[in-house]
């Protein structure tokens, strides 16, 4: 059989090209770039190497066994805990942690709905988890100034129903940094599993230059900590860590049966047949920089997000939000500005987009105490952000904008039906969609200002319905 490789490259290049950018620095989530092409050729390489092998039984392919003790080996070293697993991303590792430890919550004798509980800014993916695992996920409120919580007002919700708390290092949303100390502690004298959610911090901060309150699996009480290689592990996708603070721990992560007829299973991880590119990816990428390599792309990172958030705070009309930690940062509008000197956040990124910088647009929401948080710009800085460029951008982005309004979700509210049915199906949703100009050939609008306003204002139920029509339409022909 033959067939034309090039021309199903050239479509696939094609494709490709459409995409945003994932190097350069012009995509301010999503993508971890260190600069370094050549780190990228090796991992490639790594990666192809491992293509045809089955990650799910290191006892026939013995080479995924030693990829992970070694990247294991090294995770341990700057995060600390005795034992852990490599696994497919950052949602996979917090899923696990949740199971691990509903898992232990249950057999100490734990019954009913078990609680998740964190901080409002936690991962969307304790969330995700506590509807997988039937647990409640309670979110206890941060402050809308800085984004931070209360460490006496997590412990005050700690009691027999609790098989989990998270604590971010730091959260994603705000960059904020989670009293993690007092709440390890306040854990361990109740004997509550403490989960450390480092997807994002785990591989940069223990190379931070700025000195961090302690943070990791060494400060007592944390029983697990999950951190990402496909962030600033800079792997491809696919790969991250869940490491835990006892061996016997990572034991009851396991899934293991003898009660079918085919081979016994042993699975440390939700997927069973798996790739080991990605862990070989991030093998080859530890061995390449090692912790001084780790350390230099830091430097690089601490310093272009010092020079980043000092001229953000200089932007009349907009703040950032509390004392960002690590390479990430959030941006609010300045309400000390008067009206007509504000800048609206979402208005902000969509000229910036125009310009040819993605920023992630973040909407408001209202916390279960009724206190609301401000929609937010995020960005996340990596080793390649041009931060005069970028500085440059965002201040001419502000320019353009100041004084402009938030979108009216009234205004944009009047596209839809005053009554929305309880259900919607795929027709139902597909017209609602595109009543307000989304879900069409096009993709999505250029101004996103409006969308953001539709989600603050249309109930979550509602919303996330419309969200999942949306994203099933983009592989519908
Ligand atoms: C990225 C991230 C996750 C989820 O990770 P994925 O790799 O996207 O599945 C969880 N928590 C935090 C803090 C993150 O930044």
């Amino acid at each position: 059989m033959t067939f034309d490789d090039a021309a199903i490259l050239a479509e696939l290049d094609t494709l490709r090209a459409a995409d945003a950018p994932t190097h350069g620095g012009r995509v301010l989530s999503y993508v971890y770039d260190s600069g370094m092409p050549q780190l990228d050729a090796l991992a490639a390489d790594a990666a192809r190497r491992m293509q045809a092998v089955n990650g799910l039984d290191p006892t026939t392919f013995t080479s995924v066994a030693a990829l992970e003790r070694d990247v294991l080996a090294f995770a341990r070293d700057i995060l600390g805990g005795e034992a852990g697993t490599v696994t497919s991303g950052g949602t996979e590792s917090c899923l696990l942690a949740v199971k691990t430890a509903s898992d232990l919550w249950r057999a100490a004798g734990g019954a009913g709905v078990g609680r998740i509980v964190a901080p409002t800014t936690a991962h969307a993916a304790f969330r995700k988890a506590a509807e997988l695992f039937d647990l409640r996920f309670d979110g206890v409120p941060v402050d809308p100034a800085t984004g931070t919580v209360e460490a006496a007002q997590l412990i005050d919700r700690l009691g027999d129903d609790v098989a989990l708390v998270v604590v971010s290092a730091p959260s994603y949303p705000f960059a904020a940094m989670d009293p993690i100390a007092d709440v390890a502690a306040a854990c361990a004298a109740s004997g509550i599993s403490c989960h450390v959610d480092a997807c994002i911090g785990g591989w940069i901060l223990p190379f931070w230059p700025q000195d961090l309150p302690a943070w990791d699996l060494r400060v007592p009480g944390v029983t697990s900590l999950s951190a990402d290689l496909h962030k600033y592990g800079y792997a491809p996708k696919g790969v991250s860590v869940l490491l835990h603070s006892t061996r016997d721990r990572q034991r009851a992560q396991y899934f293991a049966t003898t009660d079918w007829p085919g081979y016994p299973v042993v699975n440390p991880t939700l997927l069973g047949s798996k790739s080991a590119g990605a862990l070989a990816a991030a093998w080859a990428i530890i061995k390449a920089l090692g912790a001084e390599g780790f350390a230099s792309l830091a430097r690089t990172t601490s310093a272009t997000t010092q020079a980043l958030t000092a001229a953000i705070a200089g932007i009349e009309g907009l703040r950032v939000v509390g004392r960002p930690t690590g390479p990430l940062l959030a941006v609010a509008t300045d309400e000390q500005a008067a009206p007509e000197r504000r800048v609206d956040p979402h208005h902000w990124a969509d000229a910036a987009r125009a310009a040819g910088w993605m920023l992630q647009q973040q909407p408001g929401l209202t916390q279960a105490d009724g206190i609301h948080l401000p929609p937010t710009t995020h960005l996340t800085v990596t080793p390649v952000t041009d931060a005069e460029a970028l500085v440059a951008a965002l201040v001419a982005a502000a320019d353009a904008v100041r004084g402009v309004p938030p979108v009216d979700a009234a205004q944009v509210l009047g596209a839809l039906p005053a009554q929305l049915p309880e259900r919607l199906d795929a027709d139902a949703a597909g017209v609602l969609l595109a009543g307000i100009g989304l879900g069409g050939e096009g993709g999505l609008p250029a101004q996103m200002a409006p969308f953001l306003a539709l989600v603050e204002a249309l109930p979550h139920q509602v919303v996330e319905r419309l969200l999942v029509e949306l994203l099933a339409r983009t592989v519908e022909s």
